[in-house]
């Protein structure tokens, strides 16, 4: 049987087209975490009348909502939201995703034409170098990375599944920076489309490529570095999910690096404290005195509730300002860590 791919969150509703979304006109695109654009759903299926969900394809100008409707329910929407969105504001909707069906090759993509003579290299560098077709979704030619994801999401189990990452992987080491940064974007969105060894093969050889600023983050100094150890933290996470044979191997290459000086450690302490909280926090005290300008990220990437033995430990470190510590312990409503904060600083509570 074909396999089908279904939209997130049960499938998007979705007003008038807006910079962020639109309703697609291909059967075959479906919604994923990692879109740039927020897709509408084109196969909802009503689990009460078992009919699909019929609704306003074009709408006239002006027009302020989009009717979707099944033989026993009618729903307007006029922003958009997930099907099962269970905000109480809006109603439950009895509608799903019903599935999408794997793009057959060739298509056209945003006026592209994909298939198994596509030169996918020359293709992906330059999307990654900051082009895209111009009637792509704008949210889509924002992100230096956007287009080549909705190229890849649409490849998903046809035989070029991996024609978008396999191009996509080299550019890791490109000469130009921005290029660098793209890849390391869509991987970031996509670390099941890589493999370990390559970001083991990037952490351990020249780190020089990755210290310059990325130039795809606007309005923010961030290294490229700060995108390969969020590259790392994703994959982590992955691993970890799948319980893959990888993942201490993984766990000890992000330990040594959140204990350098001079690496963008911050990036990895939120993966750190989901995957190797118990190490992680015996070792709070050798974190932050490999760094002490992090320790708010430190702790803020913790759960409150964790955040007041972590606060204890490094209460008394030099380079942490007891002043600082404590502002940030009265800021925390979890009660218990925000007094054993302020004991561990010789603080009223
Ligand atoms: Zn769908
Ligand atoms: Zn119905």
């Amino acid at each position: 049987m074909e396999k089908l791919h279904f939209c997130e969150r049960g499938g998007y509703l979705l007003g008038p087209t807006s910079s962020l979304w639109s309703i697609s006109s291909d059967p075959s695109e479906f919604a994923t975490p990692g879109d740039a654009a927020i897709v509408g759903c084109t196969n909802l299926r009503c689990r009460a009348c078992g009919q699909q969900v019929q609704f306003e394809r074009e709408l006239p100008a002006g027009q302020d909502g989009r009717t979707y409707q099944c033989a026993c329910r009618t729903y307007r929407e006029d922003k958009f939201r997930a099907a099962d969105d269970d905000d109480e504001r809006d109603p439950a909707l009895p509608w799903r995703c019903g599935g999408h069906s794997t793009a057959t090759l060739p298509f056209d993509l945003d006026g592209v034409k994909i298939g198994r003579d596509t030169d996918f290299a020359t293709l992906v560098r330059k999307t990654l170098a900051g082009w895209s077709p111009p009637s792509a979704r704008p949210s889509e030619r924002e992100q230096p990375y956007g287009w080549a994801s909705k190229l890849h999401v649409r490849l998903t189990d046809t035989e070029l599944k991996d024609a978008v990452s396999g191009a996509a992987a080299p550019l890791l080491s490109d000469a130009d920076a921005f290029v660098r940064g793209a890849a390391l974007r869509f991987f970031c969105e996509f670390p099941a489309a890589m493999e370990t060894a390559c970001i083991e093969g990037l952490l351990l050889g020249d780190r020089a490529p990755f210290l310059s600023q990325d130039p795809t983050v606007r309005n923010v100094a961030v290294p490229l570095e700060s995108s390969l150890l969020r590259l790392l933290g994703r994959r982590i996470i992955l691993l970890r999910e799948r319980n893959d044979p990888d993942l201490p191997h993984l766990l000890e290459l992000a330990r040594a690096e959140v204990l350098r000086r001079d690496s963008w450690v911050q990036a990895l302490y939120h993966f750190l404290w989901k995957a190797d909280p118990d190490w992680l926090m015996a070792n709070v005290k050798a974190l932050v005195t490999a760094n002490p300008e992090q320790w708010r990220d430190l702790l803020g990437s913790l759960s409150e509730g964790a955040a007041g033995e972590a606060g204890e430990r490094i209460a008394r470190l030099p380079g942490v300002d007891a002043k600082e510590l404590e502002s940030f312990a009265r800021l925390l409503s979890a009660k218990d860590s925000r007094r054993q904060i302020l004991a561990a600083l010789g603080k009223k509570k």
